[in-house]
């Protein structure tokens, strides 16, 4: 697609995309992968990311967190399998026949519900139990997974689940990965009791990016990569631990760039006040560039003073505070700016590249909020470099 006429628009690097999912795919090994797609693709664009991988025989699942969203892939032609994450209303569990998913379960009600909705349409159902196993959050105690065995066993068209899942609470933001291990530990020995139940699950599944890079032994028979799919590390501390044992550099490549365009060029003299608040004022003559994009485009208001863009090359440092639309930028010592010159917000241009994770640190949050929370207005091009 011609960028020509844009003013902002995101880039899907189906080379990058391409070297991320054959790293993956040597991790895992044999094991199925499961990427996901929650939040809009991590804010890739859902339909350009199914377009994607819809040729990619290596990636069996897509996992996403609401039933909405599993009903957009299916609606994008996804025909393979997609597992449900998040809560899922009970009114509204019909849905999960419907759209041929695989829902994660952590309540009774969810589960006998669905038993009692597949015996009404006689089919069966794969269902991922989720274990609690020190996150606190979904999932399903050590102590009720009796109860649920019987609900399983009650149910002709359940049986037992098909997965049994979980979440790490802290593998990512640090280096010691003793309650990581506890986790693990908790989890193999729920397993362990679920099959003692007569309930034990076909596949086991634990590993988020940060587990499938640095844990051999949470890989078990499906991984659930997210942010590792699109280039990103979890965090400074999985890409640290991943080099101190021996890993290589270059196995993720970011797949996104997000670029705008200058919409006015303008001189201004010293002393002026620049933007809302007038929280910036010039000391010389100061040319700037009008950028069309703003906190709504995700372009996040804590960068206000704080960040660069690039323009031709070199860095063009914000000016004032970010509006809804608009941004300023300083652009005095970049000669020969011109209107509607290219601009780059994340990615890379000559020399000079900006990461999510630069972005992130200047706003106070972490690469995933960055990118999570790109505006799905934004046009989606796919490059081939
Ligand atoms: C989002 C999510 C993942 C993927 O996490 P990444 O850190 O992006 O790899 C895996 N499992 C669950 C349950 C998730 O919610």
């Amino acid at each position: 697609m011609q960028t020509r006429h844009l003013l902002s628009w995101i880039e899907l690097s189906k080379s990058a995309l391409d070297h991320n999912i054959k790293s993956l795919a040597r991790l895992a090994g044999k094991r199925a992968i499961a990427v996901s797609l929650k939040a809009n693709a991590y804010g890739h664009g859902l339909a350009p990311m199914i377009s994607l991988l819809r040729d990619r025989r290596e990636i069996e699942y897509v996992t996403v967190h609401s039933l909405e969203e599993a009903a957009c892939c299916r609606e994008l032609g996804w025909d393979r399998r997609i597992m449900v994450l998040g809560p899922i209303a009970l009114s509204e569990l019909e849905a999960v026949f419907d759209w041929d998913l695989e829902p994660v379960v952590f309540t009774r009600e969810a589960l006998d519900k669905l038993g009692r909705l597949a015996a009404k349409r006689k089919t069966s159902v794969r269902t991922h139990l989720k274990l609690e196993t020190g996150t606190n959050r979904q999932g399903v105690l050590e102590k009720d997974l009796a109860p649920i065995a019987s609900i399983y066993k009650k149910h002709k068209y359940l049986k037992k689940p098909y997965g049994a899942g979980m979440h790490f609470a802290n593998i990512e933001d640090t280096t010691n990965h003793e309650y990581a291990q506890h986790q693990l530990d908790r989890y193999n020995r729920m397993v362990a009791r679920m099959k003692a139940l007569g309930i034990g699950p076909t596949i086991r599944h634990t590993a988020c990016s940060a587990a499938l890079l640095l844990f051999d032994k949470t890989r078990f028979e499906l991984v659930r990569p997210g942010i590792a799919l699109y280039g990103h590390w979890p965090s400074k501390e999985t890409y640290l631990s991943y080099r101190l044992a021996g890993g290589h550099n270059d196995i993720l490549k970011p797949v996104l760039s997000w670029r705008t365009r200058i919409t006015q060029v303008k001189d201004v003299p010293a002393d002026a006040f620049i933007g809302y608040g007038c929280t910036y004022r010039t000391t010389s003559r100061t040319r700037l560039a009008i950028l069309p994009i703003g906190y709504s485009d995700g372009y996040d208001r804590s960068l206000s003073n704080l960040s660069y863009v690039l323009i031709k090359g070199k860095r063009a440092p914000v000016r004032s505070r970010v509006c809804m639309n608009l941004t300023m930028v300083d652009v005095t010592d970049i000669s020969g700016v011109k209107l509607e010159e290219p601009v780059t917000l994340i990615g890379t241009d000559k020399k000079e590249m900006i990461t999510a994770e630069q972005l992130a640190g200047w706003a106070g949050t972490i690469n995933y909020e960055i990118l999570a929370r790109l505006s799905p207005n934004t046009v989606r091009v796919l490059t081939d470099k």
